[in-house]
């Protein structure tokens, strides 16, 4: 929930996010049009692409490439802070897989913070 901070820094990082991912949200598939092209108004439409934490990251997840997708708007706003299912962390190790690592090796990294996010939310309540 901060794309209030609208740089080009990071729009070039959404964009590099949609790039990869052809263009489309990660959670409902929607095409969204190229950050890169899209100026003030235009951000806050609900397919706009906005960079996702898939491990939010009031829950320990992190900054980074493995853990950042781009997400319509729309999607973003209905996620929030909730934990990502078993199968979304698969589908993002599998977005994120680099060629000299098999899936697995992400796929672990991933369900290992996902643990420890688990663990830490319910010592928190
Ligand atoms: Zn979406």
């Amino acid at each position: 929930m901060s794309e209030h901070r609208d740089s080009p820094w990071r729009r070039g990082r959404c964009h590099a996010l949609w790039q990869h991912q052809s263009g489309l949200c990660f959670h409902c598939g929607s095409p969204m049009p190229d950050p890169l092209t899209q100026r003030g108004r235009h951000r806050k439409r609900p397919n706009a692409a906005t960079i996702e934490h898939v491990l939010p990251r009031a829950l320990g997840g992190m900054e980074s490439w493995l853990n950042e997708v781009a997400a319509c708007r729309a999607c973003n706003a209905t996620k929030a802070d909730r934990l990502p299912s078993g199968m979304e962390l698969w589908r993002l190790a599998w977005l994120k897989r680099e060629d000299a690592l098999p899936v697995t090796a992400e796929a672990a990294m991933l369900m290992g913070l996902l643990r420890s996010a688990r663990s830490r939310e319910e010592r928190d309540e």
